[in-house]
């Protein structure tokens, strides 16, 4: 039946169509929808988690493809750098059932911290990478990842880009049917235990594995020769679509050369392109991969080659590339007749202004607010994380100094209190990312007898890549009800004595229990617990009697909350935005804040 998919929900249904047995990943944009698709659409035979972090899921893939299941294992490209411990062991061990891992990278980055490029780790690792240009054929593509890793044992990576992941096609989905069981575990200590000995020799294949699998993707059907005009153009992943809309009409000059597996690059395919043309220009995301490999090959040739791309600055180094930017760059390069005109928007309506600050009535505000008055007129600085907290980082509240990758916060505030012991180090985690990877830093910080004070955001969900379930809600991926892991009962169990849970709207109280945080010394922690708006039943918004109202700005100028702004003279308060989370009330000199039906 034909659907209209976004790349990643057409990838999880290629993978159900595979047969997969075993889906785990750990939510990240733009990767998310994979694993939730295929939770929603399976019929049935399949196990799909959220793990609580990538090292996680790829151990529980490797596990169930040890036992001959077709496994998922999916992440953001920083996710894979969670992940890398057990990919840098299990390329070498190998696999039974086809492993395939999705990774999705993020040009631009629009929500991530870097641009870094999963073909690099892919042939760092020596694992093969599977680069899809558009929707339908990352449909098509994962069910022939997985043949090309069950023919020959290794894990594959598929990696996506932002506009494939999360852009629309027709894709024709077959009727969906059940997996049936894996084989099971066969015991092979030699196989499967990675003794030294085992990785001495299981090198030399992956080393061997690379011509093999060159020469075999060189016959792959997705890696293509387009045309045989003079000018070439090479490319892979999203930019074959935009080379495709640059060129349309003069198709004639160009010969493409379309790259779906960056890794093994198929060399003898790319080597009958580079005979066929005099200069080529190349198109991708992020790192010059592919000209990297037509630059080396070009250097066996002999006849001289010309390329054109990042190295030679003809294409940009960073950000997404587009349609008008490949014309434009074909234009410089060839001086063919390739400039795409903006099309014109002016029928659409302007795009709503919404500057990155926390959602009015989010309980983080609250909480960021709490310590910055609890830690008034100290040396203290805040180490933030990764989640929507990071904005936690705009004035007025100004209170994230540091954010690096994921747990980092709660172990860059030991190492800036080990440097600077006559400050006050206070960290800021959310609940997700405390199971992902903030408990460690937490035993870090108890045994080695750091002085910091953790402040846990407890939003009851990952928020800011959906709302998805971890350890801390009771709910599985699949709807089930499960165990909920207590966030004051984990530190309380790894020696932190000072654990105090607090619901961050008390003003009052989560000033006091910060207070009482920072007179103790040693590694103490205050949960501020309160679930994110965008899942709890809104209260009534709050109203201002602006008969009452002096006009101080205090509200405004300390909360930064943006249901509120001033109307004259007057403090207002947007309606249709606030949550009646009552900080603001709770702020006022005046008491001029409250209920409608209170006045
Ligand atoms: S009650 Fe005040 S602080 Fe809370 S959402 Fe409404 S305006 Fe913002
Ligand atoms: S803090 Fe109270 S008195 Fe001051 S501007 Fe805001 S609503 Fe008015």
């Amino acid at each position: 039946m034909k659907e209209l998919l976004m790349g990643n929900e057409a990838a999880a249904l290629g993978a159900l169509a595979a047969g997969v047995q075993v889906a785990a990943g750990y939510p990240g944009t733009p990767s998310t929808e994979v694993l939730e698709t295929l939770a929603g659409r399976s019929t049935g035979g399949l196990h799909a988690e959220w793990s609580v972090n990538e090292k996680a899921a790829m151990e529980v893939a490797a596990g169930a493809s040890y036992a001959g299941a077709r496994t998922l294992v999916t992440m953001k490209q920083v996710g894979l750098n969670v992940a890398s411990d057990p990919l840098m062991c299990v390329n070498y061990v190998g696999i039974k059932g086809g492993m395939v891992v999705y990774v999705a990278d993020d040009p631009g980055p629009i929500s991530s911290q870097t641009e870094q490029d999963t073909r690099r780790f892919a042939a760092y690792a020596k694992v093969p990478v599977f680069d899809c240009t558009s929707p339908e054929e990352a449909f098509e593509m994962i069910q022939e990842a997985y043949t090309y890793s069950e023919k020959y044992g290794t894990p594959v990576i598929l990696r996506s880009t932002t506009r494939i992941c999360h852009s629309c096609a027709v894709v024709d989905v077959p009727e969906l049917t059940a997996p049936g069981r894996a084989e099971g575990f066969i015991k092979d200590s030699r196989r499967w235990v990675i003794f030294p000995r085992l990785s001495y020799e299981n090198k030399k294949k992956l080393v061997a594995r690379e011509k093999v699998l060159s020469d075999d993707f060189s016959s792959y059907g997705r890696n293509e020769i387009i045309g045989n005009g003079p000018y070439g153009i090479a490319c892979g992943g999203v930019s074959f679509a935009y080379v495709k809309e640059a060129i349309l009409g003069k198709e004639d000059l160009f010969t493409v050369f379309k790259v779906c597996t960056p890794y093994p690059f198929p060399e003898s395919m790319a080597r009958k392109f580079l005979s066929g043309v005099g200069k080529t220009a190349v198109f991708e995301e992020l790192d010059p991969v592919i000209e990297d490999c037509l630059i080396s090959l070009s250097g066996t040739l002999e006849h001289r080659m010309e390329i054109a791309g990042k190295r030679t600055e003809s294409v940009p180094c960073a950000g997404e590339l587009s349609a008008a930017a490949v014309g434009l760059a074909l234009s410089e390069i060839f001086g063919t007749d390739t400039l795409i005109q903006p099309r014109s928007c002016e029928e659409q309506p302007p795009v709503p202004v919404r500057p990155p600050v926390l959602c009015a009535g989010c309980p983080h505000r609250a909480s960021f607010y709490a310590v910055k008055k609890a830690a008034a007129g100290m040396k203290a600085n805040f180490c933030g994380d990764i989640g929507c907290y990071t904005l936690g980082n705009a004035a007025p509240l100004d209170m994230v100094d540091t954010c690096l990758c994921m747990g980092a916060g709660v172990t860059a505030a030991q190492g800036i209190g080990h440097a600077e012991p006559d400050t006050v180090n206070f960290s800021f985690i959310g609940d997700s990312t405390f199971f992902a990877s903030g408990i460690t830093g937490v035993v870090n910080a108890v045994y080695n007898k750091a002085d910091i004070i953790l402040i846990v955001l407890d939003n009851s969900t990952t928020a800011m890549t959906g709302h998805q379930p971890h350890p801390g809600t009771g709910i599985t991926l699949m709807g089930d009800v499960t165990e909920t892991v207590s966030i004051e009962a984990v530190l309380k169990g790894i020696g932190v004595g000072f654990a105090e849970t607090v619901d961050p709207l008390d003003l009052k109280k989560a000033v006091e229990t910060v207070k009482r945080a920072i007179d103790q010394t040693g590694v103490r922690a205050v949960i501020f617990k309160s679930p994110c708006i965008a899942i709890v039943k809104h209260d009534k918004p709050l109203i201002i009697n602006a008969d009452q109202c002096i006009g101080c700005r205090k509200c405004i100028r300390e909360l930064g909350c943006p249901a509120m702004s001033m109307d004259g003279k007057h403090a207002a308060i947007d309606t249709s935005l606030c949550t009646g989370c009552g900080l603001c009330r709770q702020v006022c000199p005046t008491g001029c804040i409250g209920k409608e039906e209170a006045r």
